[in-house]
């Protein structure tokens, strides 16, 4: 069997917890494949008057808690394994945020900028004709992902309403404001990394206001990690990095005494690339991108994209980081992870850290079930409970265990999966 395969490096991590959580083989032989999976070849009618035909997949990993819940990526590499892989990890990712929801993933195998906004449309429709049945609020909400966006699910709503003679606004989430979305949804998963860095404080005893960060990355999730750790934790932020678009390569932009996400953000353009002279001006130091790894901090964040902290670059972390909280997807390889392992870092796992997003996601779905729509303060506040809810039964289940603080939210999570079909009867 090759480990290269992501999907079987999660049936893997599945297989070391289980291990250790003592699950039986029923729940075993249940949570390690998905419940269902779904194959369509989508006809679309292109421009130039063709046809082609487009390989979508739906996978949806296991919905005892509830609905499952997932993003739709276009992504030119699309597989089958990579959708039961992402699947699986929303099982997880929903099952630790102590959400009612399940875990889903769609894929479309199609590089998106291929598209014209018609041909785009008319894809997204057929997706959902071709797989009408599998979604719903009550059965499979998606979400915008890898390569989708807010006009995709108004696309994806409109079709699965008009299908179904009604407005269904919760059948996706990731909607604008004003057309079924949450107030709170872009800030979520930057602040929601913050809450648990400031639960993480509280319980090593560390006094937030005297601590440092260093952030790679410095889109959505990033930006608002910097705003809050600021702002919430009263800590400073020494750096944060981009991709620079012209040079094909990344920066790191540090300042000393604090960076300020806000004049970043002012001088980063649509495509997100931060412009180095004008940062240079303002007193930064303009660093090669790796450099954000190597900072004597008490808090690393990547929250860029993932397999950024590998085999090579993990000895260059300061022996002063005492947290590193994954913002990111994926952002640690096994290898790296395993030296962490080894050196006790506090870590923060990913599907617990950047639960946030899909925390509000399920926020929306309530709005939209009944119909009212909260203040962005309810929003946040509500955020900020679950949270904070969930990072401390980690924290208390790495506690009881002894366990790493993967696998102890990898064992809240499994184990609540494995309760549920329980009370279900699904197994004994
Ligand atoms: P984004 O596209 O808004 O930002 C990505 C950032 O990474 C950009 O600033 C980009 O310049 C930077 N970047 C890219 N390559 C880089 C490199 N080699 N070195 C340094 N910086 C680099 O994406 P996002 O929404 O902020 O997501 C970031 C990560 O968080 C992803 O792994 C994503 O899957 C994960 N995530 C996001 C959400 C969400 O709600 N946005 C939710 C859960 C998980």
């Amino acid at each position: 069997m090759s480990v290269n395969n992501a999907y079987e490096i999660a049936q893997q991590e599945f297989d070391h917890v289980a291990d250790m959580l003592d699950l039986d083989e029923e729940a075993r032989t249940f949570l390690r494949d998905p419940k269902k999976e779904y194959h369509v070849r989508i006809p679309v009618r292109m421009d130039d008057g063709s046809l082609k035909i487009f390989d979508g997949y739906r996978v949806q990993h296991n919905d005892a808690l509830g609905p499952n819940k997932g993003g739709l990526r276009f992504a030119a590499n699309e597989t089958l394994d990579t959708v039961r892989m992402l699947a699986m990890k929303m099982t997880w990712k929903c099952s630790v945020a102590n959400i009612p929801l399940g875990g889903g993933k769609g894929g479309v195998v199609v590089d998106p900028r291929d598209l014209s906004v018609g041909e785009r449309e008319r894809l997204v429709r057929a997706y959902v004709r071709a797989l009408f049945p599998a979604f719903g609020p009550r059965n499979d909400v998606p979400a915008p992902d890898m390569g989708t966006n807010a006009q995709d699910m108004c696309w994806f709503m409109d079709e699965y309403s008009m299908l179904g003679g009604r407005y269904i606004p919760g059948v996706v989430t990731g909607k604008p404001v004003g057309g079924g979305g949450s107030l709170g949804r872009n800030e979520a998963t930057g602040l929601g990394v913050i809450i648990c860095v400031r639960e993480a404080m509280k319980q090593l005893g560390i006094d937030s206001t005297k601590t440092t960060a260093a952030i790679q990355g410095f889109g959505n999730v990033a930006q608002y990690a910097a705003i809050h750790f600021i702002k919430m934790l009263g800590g400073k932020v020494k750096c944060v990095s981009c991709w620079n678009r012209d040079e094909k390569k990344s920066f790191t932009f540090l300042k000393e005494d604090g960076i300020d996400p806000y004049f970043l953000m002012s001088i980063t353009d649509a495509y997100g690339t931060v412009s180095n002279e004008k940062a240079a001006e303002a007193g930064y130091q303009v660093l090669d991108g790796g450099e954000w790894i190597k900072q004597d901090v008490d808090v690393l964040i990547p929250a860029a994209l993932e397999k950024q902290i590998t085999g090579e670059n993990v000895g260059f972390i300061s022996k002063n980081v005492k947290i590193l909280a994954e913002a990111a997807n994926g952002p640690t390889t096994l290898e790296a992870d395993a030296a962490l392992r080894e050196r006790g870092m506090f870590v923060i796992p990913d599907f617990l850290c950047n639960a946030g997003g899909v925390t509000c996601s399920y926020f929306e779905e309530v709005q939209n079930d009944q119909n009212y729509y909260w203040s962005v303060e309810e929003v946040l506040q509500k955020l900020d409970y679950k949270m904070s809810t969930a990072f401390n039964s980690v924290y208390e289940m790495s506690v009881e265990k002894k366990a790493y603080m993967r696998d102890a939210a990898y064992m809240v999570s499994i184990k609540r999966v494995a309760d549920a079909m329980r009370f279900r009867g699904w197994i004994k």
